[in-house]
């Protein structure tokens, strides 16, 4: 399998190639060249297999003879051995038509551990293959560095260093980042904000010289990995409720458009997925832009749903892709025209397109807190605010079919959310109850470049090791 980017203007890659890269070359993102199909048959064979069997029978066709599925089993084994529930992801019915897919049961509670884990695993092996060393450089307003963190923690040839804003995460967050103690993990708490963090991250990717002597990469949901590792559940859920013989829908709390891109990847491979609705919270650009093709920026509001307060989801990119007929110049065209101006109109015929598999909904905290008493009342579920936006867009569908609500982050990581739409405190399972009495281990530094590459200099390893003599 190769991959292209969006863009039409860089070159194609391999699958370990597009695991190791960032963004391509021409500011594009990588995507399959072409979909691989599974016909009726082959997703009736997924029927009882185990969630890592069934990672490796989608995962195969991607990986394409970069690791046998052989490999694939092994590292899928390993990564999903860290997972608290034997099902990895298990379904939740909460009445005759809607289900909860957990995918919280990872180690740091959030979804994003399913595909970081074996991300961390597909590097280690891809970076042992050729002698090479990365340095992932990140900066987290919470969830996205504790998943990061715990995925590479004592990985071979990975140097992680992760900055938040000293102060301005939550303790659960901070000491879900700062227990984490490996000789390979560096968390600095900057004396600043998030946006200077942010900040001093794309500095040193933009410090060209620093960059490729530690071969910086970045672990966001732009890794075409990270979203092929999260296909995998939405056939396994598929198929638990009868597919390819009745068609299911996917209702997915969206942020950057990684998560219910895997589920339109999915479609495109063949799994019968009637809809696949787009919950947003108030920062609601996506449904706009596939509502009446308003594809514009806005200003940030902070809300319950912290991961979906976001404006440009980078994801949407893929998608608009295949939209345009998968005319990379055409789409470099329109995608410069956004980032020029925060806005460009998607055409009608596009959003026809879009809307044979997406619908969208903008849920508000109203409504999301309803949807949180609504499961507690109907099935004594308690649900963090992400699951609630997407729970409250499944019960506004007509859709005939049976919908799946993905839950992605565990009520726990949002206590007080939850505590007050309910009333109730869910309890942190017992894998976190060591977390808030563990030894913690940060450097604090501040704002400046300078003292941070030299920070890093002192630590990470260069690009490609010295040959020994
Ligand atoms: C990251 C995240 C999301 C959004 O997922 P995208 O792939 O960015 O759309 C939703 N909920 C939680 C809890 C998250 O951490």
């Amino acid at each position: 399998m190769r991959y292209i980017s969006t863009r039409g203007a860089a070159p194609s890659l391999d699958f370990e190639a597009v695991t190791l890269a960032g963004l391509a070359s021409d500011g594009g993102l990588y995507v399959p060249e072409t979909w691989p199909r599974f016909a009726k048959g082959a997703i009736s064979a997924m029927n009882g297999l185990s969630y890592v069997e069934t990672a490796v029978r989608v995962c195969s066709p991607f990986v394409g003879g970069a690791l046998s599925d052989a490999e694939l089993r092994t590292l899928f084994t390993a990564a999903y051995g860290n997972f608290d529930h034997a099902a990895v992801t298990p379904l939740v019915q909460l009445d005759q038509r809607h289900w909860l897919l957990e995918l919280f049961h990872g180690p740091t509670l959030a979804f994003k551990d399913v595909a970081m884990q074996s991300l961390g695993l597909l590097f280690q092996t891809f970076l042992g293959r050729s002698d090479r060393h990365i340095t992932v450089i990140g900066a987290t307003s919470g969830d996205t560095g504790s998943a990061a963190i715990n995925a590479l923690a004592r990985r071979d040839r990975v140097e992680v260093f992760m900055l938040h804003p000293q102060g301005r995460v939550s303790e659960v967050q901070r000491r879900q980042m700062t227990t984490v103690i490996a000789p390979n993990v560096h968390n600095i708490a900057i004396e600043g904000n998030f946006d200077d963090a942010q900040r001093l991250v794309k500095a040193m990717f933009n410090d060209t010289d620093f960059a490729s002597r530690f071969a910086l990469s970045a672990v966001n949901s732009i890794n075409w990995a990270r979203l092929m590792l999260q296909i995998v559940y939405y056939f396994y859920a598929a198929v638990r409720l009868g597919a390819p013989d009745r068609p299911v829908s996917f209702s997915v709390p969206t942020g950057n458009f990684g998560d219910v891109y895997a589920g339109y990847a999915a479609r495109q491979m063949g799994l019968p997925i009637d809809r696949l609705i787009v919950a947003t919270n108030e920062n609601d650009i996506l449904h706009r832009a596939l509502g009446t093709g308003d594809y514009s920026v806005g200003t940030v509001t902070a809300t319950a749903s912290p991961s979906m307060d976001i404006q440009v989801s980078s994801n949407f990119e893929r998608l608009l892709f295949d939209l345009a007929g998968r005319d990379g110049s055409a789409n470099a065209a329109s995608m410069r025209g956004f980032e020029a101006t925060g806005g460009v109109v998607i055409p009608a015929g596009q959003r026809a397109g879009a809307a044979l598999a997406f619908d969208t909904a903008r849920v508000d905290s109203a409504e999301m807190a309803a949807a949180m008493r609504w499961a507690q009342d109907h099935s004594g579920q308690h649900i963090d605010p992400h699951t609630a936006i997407a729970l409250a867009a499944a019960q506004r569908s007509s859709c005939d079919s049976p919908v799946v609500t993905l839950a992605t982050a565990h009520p726990a990581k949002f206590q007080d959310a939850v505590v007050a739409a309910t009333g109730v405190r869910p309890e942190l399972p017992a894998r976190l109850k060591g977390l808030m009495t563990g030894e913690e281990r940060f450097t604090v530094l501040p704002a400046d470049l300078g003292k941070i590459e030299a920070f890093i200099a002192e630590r990470a390893r260069p690009a490609f090791a010295v040959a020994a003599e």
